[in-house]
């Protein structure tokens, strides 16, 4: 293969450079990953194989003692079959030929062999027969579960560092190790706005997506080279060629690291005009990633990414504890908490919503919180005891119509009657905001913005439901366009109304980690934005290198694009303006 051919193009996700092993993960239960394995280790791959049937057989002798001694011996009888299926040599020559003649996992060979016996059980007439057929697959599904479990539990347990590669970016794959040992998620499909997406930029990890037919290029442990600015990624680079690309890892950190030292600086323009620059928290341990006294507060808590690190819901007690770790680390300075915004993706694993056809325009958000109020009150509570002493402020997802606002005041305003009733200290005064997530509120927005004290835009969702494109969807990814004329024409109005009623804007959307995209914010008159800490000492930088009018001038320029290459051009002056 040519050294060009070993460089592919993919859309860029989240920022960096980063070169490692690759590891091919098995992000998704329903699906068996396969990946080549070299010459010289296939032996490996077939003892690998050996190793789990002996495991599987062990599991039956187990099974078979335990349905003896349980129900009776003729009961246990299957697993003596059981055994014997997996002591056939034929079924065993045929998965070692498939990870021999095509070099691929011995995963791969024992699905390999699963499918073939599926496939001739279709043809079997009469259930009994199929019923038989379909045992005999059933001691290799073991043996699969097995080489599954084994391999998640060597590699865990090892302390290697490596680029991850899925055939889909899922918050599985963004989170399948921790962090220090994930050096960057490469992917054959995924949206750039997805909530792994999201979470792939907030925890500094460099992704790429959009690489088809990626898997069957790799190799275990090959080296890759992942650039998250520009989308691309390079399969067995020559050591020069890993020279180079350190070299220029290392230099973008220092670029990095001389924006970091400036980061103490507000975002305040030439012309003496400031953007408040906030944080998107998503998880406690971003609370360590960023210094408080360089930003101005949190303007986004992702709550529902905090009850995803538990078993279960957490309760009043301690969400309590969680809020106040986060209030007491910000030391006075805004934290805005949005009340829990699961279904769609964001799913808990203690808590299914309801499959839906279309997940987007389901039952997510503040309709859940509206429907079972009382996980909103407990999570009101715990928010309004640990706001005490502080500058504590809530926030309303996927908000579509004045009556989803009055209803959760109404709820807001019970649970401090409640709590004061009590006796318990609560924070003084609560601001609430609402997201602009919903098209709906573009139209309602004066009547709206009567009965809440500020706006938050949430472009990754607004986007999706302005251009009817799936943020989550990788087949719809190319269409996800938020340089949008009409993205550009709804962000100024919200700014501009907003500005109108005297009510402060923001927008907590991932288009505003762009740090020409929120020099254009700025311009188009939004009093700040909030992004993952990693986004701060950029966008600070930028708005320090410009006059807001001048910023003004390009926003307004964009809005009145014709066509997204119109607004694209819009934002590539402005990027060279702030470079
Ligand atoms: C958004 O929709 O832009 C947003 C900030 O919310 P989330 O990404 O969590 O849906
Ligand atoms: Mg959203």
């Amino acid at each position: 293969m040519s050294q060009r051919a070993r460089i592919i193009h993919g859309t860029a996700v989240s920022p960096g450079l980063a070169v490692g092993p690759v590891h091919v993960a098995r992000t998704q239960a329903q699906r068996v990953t396969t990946w080549s394995v070299r010459e010289e280790d296939v032996a490996r791959e077939v003892e690998r194989l050996g190793q789990a049937i002996q495991t599987a057989i062990d599991e039956m002798v187990r099974r078979q003692r335990l349905v003896a001694a349980q129900a009776s011996e003729k009961d246990a009888e299957i697993f003596a079959v059981h055994r014997m299926v997996l002591q056939d040599p034929g079924a065993l020559k045929q998965v070692e030929s498939v990870i021999r003649d095509q070099r691929v996992n011995a995963e791969a060979g024992v699905q390999a062999l699963i499918q073939r016996l599926q496939a001739s059980l279709g043809k079997l007439e009469g259930d009994s027969v199929r019923a038989y057929a379909a045992d005999i697959a059933d001691p290799w599904r073991v043996v699969l579960d097995t080489l599954l479990a084994v391999e998640r539990a060597e590699f865990l347990s090892s302390e290697s560092r490596i680029v991850l590669a899925a055939s889909e970016l899922t918050p599985e794959a963004v989170t399948y190790l921790e962090r220090g040992r994930l050096l960057a998620v490469i992917a054959e499909t995924g949206g750039r706005f997805s909530h792994a997406a999201v979470l792939a930029r907030a925890f500094g990890i460099p992704c790429v997506v959009g690489l088809p037919g990626l898997i069957g290029r790799l190799e275990r442990g090959m080296p890759i080279a992942v650039d998250g600015d520009h989308g691309t990624v390079q399969l067995a680079p020559s050591p020069a060629d890993v020279r180079a690309f350190e070299l220029r890892a290392e230099s973008r950190a220092a670029r990095q690291e001389s924006l970091r030292v400036q980061a103490n600086l507000p975002a305040e323009s030439t012309d003496g005009r400031r953007l408040g620059v906030l944080v998107n928290l998503e998880s406690l341990r971003d609370l360590d990633m960023f210094r408080a006294d360089h930003t101005d507060g949190l303007g986004l808590v992702r709550t529902e990414f905090l009850y995803m690190e538990r078993p279960q819901f957490p309760s009043e007690d301690e969400q309590f504890r969680l809020y106040r770790r986060v209030v007491e680390r910000m030391t006075g300075l805004p934290v805005t908490l949005r009340t829990l915004d699961i279904g769609g993706d964001k799913q808990l694993s203690y808590f299914k919503t309801p499959r839906e056809t279309n997940p987007a325009l389901g039952w997510r958000g503040i309709r859940i919180s509206l429907e079972w109020q009382d996980l909103l009150r407990v999570q009101l509570r715990a928010a309004l005891r640990a706001g005490t002493g502080h500058d504590l402020r809530l926030l309303l997802p996927m908000v579509a119509s004045v009556e989803d606002v009055t209803l959760a005041k109404s709820i807001l305003e019970g649970v401090r009657q409640a709590l004061a009733e009590q006796g318990y200290d609560q924070v003084s005064e609560v601001p609430l905001g609402m997201m602009i997530e919903v098209p709906s509120v573009l139209f309602t927005l004066p009547e709206m913005l009567k009965h809440v004290d500020f706006v938050s835009v949430g472009t990754n969702d607004l986007v999706q439901y302005l251009l009817a494109v799936d943020r989550d969807n990788p087949w719809v990814a190319k269409l996800y366009e938020p340089q949008h004329p009409a993205v550009m024409t709804a962000l100024e109005l919200v700014a501009r109304t907003c500005r109108q009623a005297g009510k402060p804007s923001s927008v907590c959307g991932d288009l505003a980690s762009d740090p020409a995209l929120a020099v254009l914010l700025f311009g188009m008159g939004f009093d700040s934005v909030s992004v993952a800490p990693n986004f701060v000492p950029g966008i600070k930088y930028a708005v320090r290198k410009i006059a807001h009018a001048e910023a003004r001038e390009m926003a307004l320029e964009a809005v009145a694009a014709q066509d997204c290459a119109g607004v694209k051009r819009v934002v590539a002056r402005c990027r060279e303006r702030i470079a």
